[in-house]
């Protein structure tokens, strides 16, 4: 769910866009071996970039896919190791989640900014 200050972003960012209509597309919780792929080709047809918040437990299994999205131009980000309800975890749960997340897709994708 998007906050107000997203909303207040996006209107600022289309603002500076000249007022042109902009739209951000982001994909969570995957990489998903079965509709990841063929998202990935829908967007390579547009030439379109887009943000995948993917989940460490899922990008261990698919370094392919991490590897696929960078190589085309797409933002990679950290969606957690295993998806809890960050409010509700510990601290040292909360940086095992973050933490390993990243190391799984530097893993995957040496260098690969976050
Ligand atoms: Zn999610």
């Amino acid at each position: 769910m998007r906050s107000t200050n997203d909303a207040t972003e996006a209107r600022r960012d289309y603002a500076e866009a000249g007022g042109e209509p902009c739209v951000y597309l982001s994909f969570d919780d995957g990489p998903n071996p079965l509709c990841t792929p063929a998202i990935l080709d829908v967007l390579a047809q547009h030439r379109t970039p887009a943000t995948f918040c993917v989940i460490g437990a899922y990008a261990a299994g698919q370094p392919q896919l991490i590897q696929r999205m960078i190589a085309e131009g797409h933002e990679v980000a950290n969606h957690t190791m295993t998806h809890p309800e960050l409010a509700k975890c510990m601290l040292d749960e909360v940086e095992y989640e973050i933490l390993t997340t990243n190391k799984v897709i530097g893993m995957a994708c040496p260098g690969a900014s976050v």
